[in-house]
C-alpha cells in the first residue's frame, strides 16, 4: 500500500462497459480500443484487459514498446502499432503477431525486410494521410506503395490487411473537411480492391467520428477517449449523453489546514491574497502530478472552481506549484488534514469532471488524463 496522499482511482468496470456501450453505437464494426500514451494514463495493461473483457477485439498502440509490452503481458487479441522511426524492433513486432501499420516507402521496405527475416508474414495496414497532414502517405505515394505491398503479398512476405487514415476535424462533425477525407479514404479503399488486395479492416473513425458519423464506421473503429469515459465532443454532449461513465477519478488527502489573517499572501508570487481571516488547505498534488499551472483561478461554469472538498467546489488559491495546490476553505471550515479532496472524477452530484480542468487550462480532457504523473499511484477497482 502506498502512502502516497493522493492516488488516481481507476474504475475498469466502468471501463468495459464503456466498451460495449460504445460497440453499441457501431453495431457493424469491430471496436479497437487505443490503449496508447499507457491506458490514456490510465495504465496500459489494466485498461487493455477490461477492454478486451468488454468485447473490443483490436488494442491500438501507437508505439512498437507498447504492442510489445501488451504482447510480454501475454494479452491477446489483434494489435495494431503505428508509430515508429527507422531502427524499430519491427522484427520483433511481427513474432509477437503485432500488426504494423505502413505509412512512408521506407517502412514498407522496413516491414518486408523484418518479415523476411524471421520468416512470418507480416500483417500491414497502409494508412493513407486523406487530410490530417500528419503521418500517413498522400494518395500518389500510397498507391505506389500499395503496389509494392502487393508484390511483396505475392511473395508471402506480407499481407496487406487494412486501409486506414485519421480524421482532422471528427469533433466537428459539420466541418466540410470530414465529407472531403471521407471521400479521399473511400478513393483509396476502392483502388486497392480494385487492385485485388483483400482488405480485412478498413478504418477512419476515432470516438468523435464512432458517436457522431455512422458513414465512417468501416469495418472497425478506434476508440480512445471515450473507452475512458470523456466525452469527445464536449459541445454536443457530456459522458452520460453517449452512455459513457467517466473511469478515472483522482482523489487527495488534505496534507495541512491552517487558519490565517485577512490579506495573507498564499504560495509562489503571492498570487493570492485572502480577503478575510480564513482556513486554507493544502492538497498534495501539483504540476509534477498533471494539475495544469493554467488552471488556477475560477471556472466559468462552476464560480467555485474544479476541486471538490467536503461537498464545495473550490478554486486553486494562487499558483499551482509542483506538489501542491492551496485551496481557500472558507472562514471557519471544519475540515481537518487527511480529508478526502476530489479533483476530477465522475461528475456524479456535480463533482468536478477532467473536461472541468480541461476548460479551466485551455486544453482537451486527453491531456488532463494522460498528463496525471507516473508516481501518482493507480488503485484498481
Ligand atoms: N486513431 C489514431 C491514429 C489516434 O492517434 C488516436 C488518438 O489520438 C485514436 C485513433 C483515438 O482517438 P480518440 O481518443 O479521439 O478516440
Amino acid at each position: 500500500m502506498s502512502s502516497y496522499p493522493a492516488r488516481a482511482v481507476v474504475d475498469l468496470a466502468a471501463l468495459a462497459s464503456n466498451v460495449r456501450a460504445l460497440a453499441a453505437h457501431a453495431p457493424t464494426a469491430q471496436v479497437m480500443a487505443v490503449v496508447k500514451a499507457d491506458g490514456y494514463g490510465h495504465g496500459l495493461l489494466p485498461a487493455a484487459r477490461a477492454a478486451l473483457a468488454g468485447g473490443a477485439t483490436w488494442l491500438g498502440a501507437a508505439q512498437a514498446d507498447e504492442a510489445l509490452a501488451l504482447r510480454a503481458a501475454g494479452i491477446g487479441g489483434r494489435v495494431l502499432t503505428w508509430l515508429y522511426a527507422p531502427g524499430a524492433p519491427l522484427r520483433q513486432l511481427v513474432e509477437a503477431d503485432v500488426d504494423v501499420s505502413v505509412a512512408a516507402p521506407w517502412a514498407l521496405d522496413a516491414v518486408v525486410a523484418a518479415a523476411r527475416e524471421s520468416g512470418r508474414t507480416a500483417r500491414v495496414h497502409l494508412k493513407v494521410d486523406t487530410g490530417l497532414g500528419r503521418n500517413g502517405m498522400l494518395p500518389s505515394v500510397y498507391r505506389d506503395v500499395l503496389d509494392a505491398a502487393l508484390r511483396a503479398q505475392a511473395e508471402g512476405a506480407i499481407a496487406v490487411v487494412g486501409v486506414w487514415s485519421h480524421l482532422a476535424f471528427a469533433d466537428e462533425p459539420q466541418h466540410p473537411t470530414v465529407v472531403e477525407q471521407a471521400q479521399v479514404f473511400a478513393d483509396a479503399v476502392a483502388h486497392a480492391e480494385q487492385r485485388g488486395a483483400a482488405l480485412e479492416v478498413r478504418h477512419l473513425a476515432n470516438s468523435a467520428a464512432t458517436l457522431t458519423n455512422p458513414t465512417v464506421h468501416y469495418d472497425l473503429v478506434r476508440l480512445g477517449i471515450a473507452v475512458y469515459g470523456l466525452s469527445p465532443v464536449p459541445r454536443l454532449g457530456g459522458p452520460e449523453a453517449f452512455g459513457l461513465v467517466p473511469v478515472m477519478t483522482l482523489e487527495a488527502e488534505l496534507a495541512t489546514v491552517k487558519e490565517v489573517p485577512a490579506g495573507f499572501c498564499v504560495s509562489y508570487a503571492h498570487a493570492y491574497t485572502t480577503t478575510e481571516p480564513t482556513m486554507l488547505g493544502v492538497v498534495p498534488l501539483g504540476y509534477a502530478d498533471g494539475i495544469p499551472r493554467h488552471a488556477s483561478g475560477a471556472l466559468p461554469e462552476h464560480p467555485g472552481g474544479p476541486i471538490q472538498v467536503g461537498g464545495r467546489r473550490l478554486a486553486v488559491a494562487g499558483r499551482v506549484c509542483m506538489d501542491q495546490v492551496v485551496v481557500d476553505l472558507g472562514p471557519g471550515a471544519r475540515e481537518v488534514a487527511g480529508d478526502r479532496v476530489e479533483l476530477f472524477g465522475t461528475g456524479a452530484e456535480g463533482g468536478p469532471t477532467a473536461e472541468d480542468w480541461a476548460r479551466a487550462a485551455g486544453t482537451i480532457s486527453y491531456e488532463i488524463v494522460t498528463r496525471v504523473g507516473a508516481r501518482v499511484p493507480r488503485v484498481y477497482i
